[in-house]
């Protein structure tokens, strides 16, 4: 009769828009009691709009929108379409960059009509000893508090401005979690943004414990940490540099609008990218693990 159970449970999980890699998967959901959550693209809808564009004193706001954006085009990153999208859409023509690269967690650079572009976190322009002035650092600050992203830009030597994006809490995020609490799981928020912004979105849906400002490949290590202090520990993620992490725990769960390497990673994908599901999902297995015993 076991092997009847798990085939129900899961072609229940296929009703309630959730794939499962085997029958086996729902076996590992048994003993999940920490949940840990990406923040953007799984917490967030991972659509950003660009925001603020703040030049530094003696810098052009189109010009900084055009460099940073002929860069970011080249990048898959919510954060990068959206500051793209945004010159686009203030009418600036964005050339090819040259030596494009995608510094993982940190951001971008490439050459653009000859300047060496950086866009990114403040990490990024330490790598070159750059630093944001004063007025540029106070101007992001300000920003972060009010929960949006905010990135540095720096050619030539300089750091040449600060943009920021935003992006929308999913509706369902906020009862999600408060489902994943009354199933007697720990919420987790994980993010490689900054502390401020991470505390915003925390707050806003619930969650309590938040790693923020974390690396992607530094993903991986929070969820050893948790898996160390003996928990048992479920990731949902988008993919978008948390795919080490995903594979990492002990039960991986993709979000269905994220990327092919999530749900590569993934045991369980969520096909409507609905946070509300992984609850479900974990709600079935228990109860078709329940049926066989
Ligand atoms: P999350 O953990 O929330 O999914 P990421 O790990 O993808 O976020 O990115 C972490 C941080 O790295 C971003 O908040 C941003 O500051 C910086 N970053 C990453 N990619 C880019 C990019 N293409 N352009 C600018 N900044 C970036
Ligand atoms: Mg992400």
């Amino acid at each position: 009769a076991t092997p009847t159970a798990l085939m129900v449970g899961t072609g229940r999980g296929a009703q309630l828009g959730i794939l499962i890699r085997g029958p086996e998967v729902l076996e590992s959901t048994r003993r999940v009691d920490t949940v840990v959550l990406d923040k953007t693209g799984t917490v967030t809808t991972g659509t950003m709009r660009l925001q603020d564009v703040i030049p530094a004193p003696g810098t052009d706001a189109a010009e900084l929108l055009r460099l940073a954006g002929a860069v970011e085009h080249a990048s898959e990153h919510p954060i990068a379409r959206a500051i793209a999208d945004g010159a686009i859409e203030r009418g600036a023509e964005l050339p090819v960059p040259e030596g494009f690269e995608n510094v993982a967690g940190l951001g971008v650079r490439g050459v653009v009509d000859g300047h060496a572009v950086l866009v990114g976190r403040e990490k990024l322009l330490a790598e070159e000893s750059l630093a944001l002035p004063d007025e540029l650092a106070a101007a992001k600050r300000a920003a972060e508090a009010e929960g949006r992203t905010a990135v540095a830009v720096a050619w030539g030597g300089e750091a040449r401005g600060v943009l920021t994006v935003a992006d929308a809490i999913k509706e369902t995020s906020a009862e999600a979690v408060a489902e994943l609490e009354r199933l007697g799981l720990t919420p987790v928020l994980l993010t490689g943004d900054n502390r401020a912004v991470a505390d915003a979105v925390a707050r806003e849906v619930g969650i309590g414990e938040v790693y923020a400002e974390v690396l992607p490949e530094d993903k991986v290590a929070v969820v050893k940490r948790l898996q160390s202090e003996g928990r048992t520990v479920a990731m949902v993620g988008d993919g978008v540099n948390d795919a080490a992490a995903l594979a990492t725990a002990d039960l991986g769960l993709a979000m269905g609008t994220g990327t092919d390497a999530a749900i590569e990673a993934s045991d369980l994908t969520l096909v409507r990218g609905d946070l509300r599901v992984a609850a479900d999902a974990i709600r079935l297995s228990r109860k078709t693990l329940a049926t066989i015993k």
